[in-house]
C-alpha cells in the first residue's frame, strides 16, 4: 500500500455520540462506527482506546485524530476548556493519554476547527486565501481556514463565531451568558425566539403557531413555514436576515473567498437569498465574488478534518494547518 493511502482513524466526540471511521485523502473508508458517549473522563478515554483497537485489529493505521466539544490546546492535546456536553471534561491531557496507550501519532482538536479543516480540504478549498465555515444548529460554530490552516487565535478560542454581537440593546441572551450574540438570533433557538416575537397579540386565525403556547417548538416554525403560515414564514425570512447580518460582520474581518454552511438548520436556509441578503449588507469589493457553498460532509466533517489533519501533519504540511 502507498503511505499515503494509509488511513488515519478520525474520531468526533459528542455529548450523546462517538462517531468514528477511517479516513484517506479526506474521505471516509469504510463505514464509520458510532457509539453512546459514557459518562466521565476515565470510561470516555476506554471507550476511545477500545475503538483504536477495534480498527487496528484489521487495518494499518497512520494515526488519530480526535474531535471534542470544548477549548483545545491542539499543541498539547488538553483540553482548557469546558462544556457542558461533557461533564468534567476539562483538564483532560487527551492527546497523552491516547498517543502512549496506542503509540499512535494523535492530534486533538475543537469539534468546529475540525469540521472546517475537513469540509475545506475535502472541497479543494484550502488553497483559498480564506475560508469560513459557519454550523447553523441549535447554536452557531464555526471554523476559519486561513492560507489552507486554521486559525485558532491567541486563547485557542478562534473561530467562535456564534458569539459575535449583532445588537446592542440587550434583548436576547446568549447561551454564553452575553447578550445579543449572533447564536440568539441565527440559530435554530434564535428562529423560535423570532417566532415567540413575532406571534405577541396575534391569534389562532392569523397563525396556527398561536395555538401551541408555551410548547411552540423551532421545528413547528418551520414546519409553519412550509406550509405557508404568515408568521412561521415571516420568522424564517427574518432568520436569513439574522444569519445574513453575522456573516456580513464576518466579511468585513476576513474578506473571505467564500463560506461553507453546515449544521441541522442549513437545509432549511436559502443560499441564493442568503447570497442577496448578504450582498445587501456588504461592501461590493467583498460580496461581489463571495462563494456560499453547502456542506459536503454533513455529521461526518468533524472526525474526517481531525484525522485528515493527523495526515496532512505525517506528509509535512504541518506547518500550513498550525496557523495560530
Ligand atoms: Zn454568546
Amino acid at each position: 500500500m502507498n503511505k499515503n493511502d494509509i488511513p488515519a482513524i478520525g474520531i468526533d466526540l459528542g455529548g450523546t455520540k462517538i462517531l468514528a471511521g477511517m479516513v484517506s485523502n479526506s474521505r471516509l473508508v469504510g463505514e464509520p462506527v458510532r457509539v453512546p458517549t459514557p459518562s466521565g473522563p476515565e470510561n470516555i478515554i476506554s471507550a476511545l482506546l477500545e475503538i483504536i483497537a477495534d480498527f487496528q485489529r484489521e487495518h494499518l493505521i497512520l494515526g488519530v485524530g480526535i474531535a471534542t466539544a470544548g477549548i483545545v490546546d491542539p499543541e498539547s492535546g488538553a483540553i482548557i476548556g469546558s462544556t457542558g456536553n461533557l461533564p468534567g471534561w476539562e483538564g483532560t491531557p487527551l492527546k497523552h493519554a491516547i498517543q502512549n496507550k496506542t503509540a499512535l501519532r494523535t492530534h486533538v482538536e475543537n469539534d468546529a476547527n475540525a469540521a472546517a479543516y475537513g469540509e475545506c480540504r475535502a472541497a479543494g478549498l484550502h488553497t483559498n486565501h480564506c475560508s469560513i465555515m459557519v454550523t447553523l444548529g441549535t447554536g452557531i460554530g464555526g471554523g476559519i481556514i486561513l492560507k489552507g490552516g486554521l486559525y485558532r487565535g491567541a486563547h485557542f478560542a478562534g473561530g467562535e463565531v456564534g458569539h459575535i454581537k449583532i445588537s446592542m440593546e440587550n434583548r436576547r441572551r446568549c447561551t454564553c451568558g452575553l447578550w445579543d450574540c449572533w447564536e440568539a438570533y441565527g440559530s435554530g433557538r434564535g428562529l423560535l425566539a423570532t417566532a415567540i416575537e413575532l406571534v405577541q397579540g396575534k391569534t389562532a386565525a392569523q397563525s396556527c403557531l398561536c395555538e401551541k403556547g408555551e410548547e411552540l417548538t423551532t421545528n413547528d416554525v418551520l414546519d409553519a413555514a412550509a406550509a405557508g403560515d404568515l408568521i412561521g414564514r415571516q420568522a424564517l425570512d427574518k432568520y436569513h436576515e439574522h444569519v445574513a447580518v453575522g456573516m456580513s460582520s464576518l466579511c468585513h474581518v476576513l474578506d473571505p473567498d467564500c463560506f461553507v454552511i453546515s449544521g441541522g438548520m442549513s437545509k432549511f436556509v436559502d443560499l441564493n437569498l442568503l447570497k442577496d441578503l448578504l450582498a445587501d449588507r456588504t461592501l461590493p469589493r467583498i460580496s461581489e465574488k463571495l462563494e456560499i457553498y453547502p456542506s459536503q460532509l454533513g455529521v461526518a466533517a468533524g472526525l474526517i478534518g481531525a484525522a485528515q489533519l493527523v495526515l496532512d501533519a505525517v506528509a509535512g504540511v504541518e506547518s500550513v494547518a498550525n496557523t495560530r
